[in-house]
């Protein structure tokens, strides 16, 4: 008698969900909610770790020797090389732009090779 249906209860939700009133509500709405929770899950699931990985590759440090990625290591864990310094610049040779420093060198317009265009005689 272990493997029998509760008919009890099923009669029971099945009068919580026919029977207009705030319990049946409650559960339908309780429903509708655990749907659209798990129908969204995976799209959050899957916008976050989006986002992780791309937050984790950018401090991956790639050996010069070897190819081995790690993060946040001074040696390459696989063969000891020293790793370069990813403060600044990382694998690819992108300058970070917080900590770059972008240097104008001003230069004075040279008058004689501009021919009239400036409107003076
Ligand atoms: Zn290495």
């Amino acid at each position: 008698m272990n493997r029998s249906l509760p008919w009890g209860w099923i009669m029971l939700a099945g009068l919580l969900l026919l029977v207009p009133g705030p319990a049946g509500r409650l559960v339908l709405d309780l429903l509708g909610g655990l749907t659209l929770t798990l129908l969204l899950l995976p799209l959050l699931l899957g916008t976050a770790a989006l986002i992780g990985w791309r937050l984790i590759s950018r401090r991956l440090v790639t050996c010069p020797a070897c190819g081995a990625s790690s993060i946040g290591m001074i040696q390459c864990p696989a063969c000891g090389a020293p790793l370069a310094d990813s403060g600044s610049q990382d694998a690819e040779g992108e300058v970070d732009a917080s900590t770059a420093t972008i240097t104008v060198e001003a230069v004075a317009v040279d008058r004689s090779m501009d021919s009239g265009s400036s409107g003076r005689p």
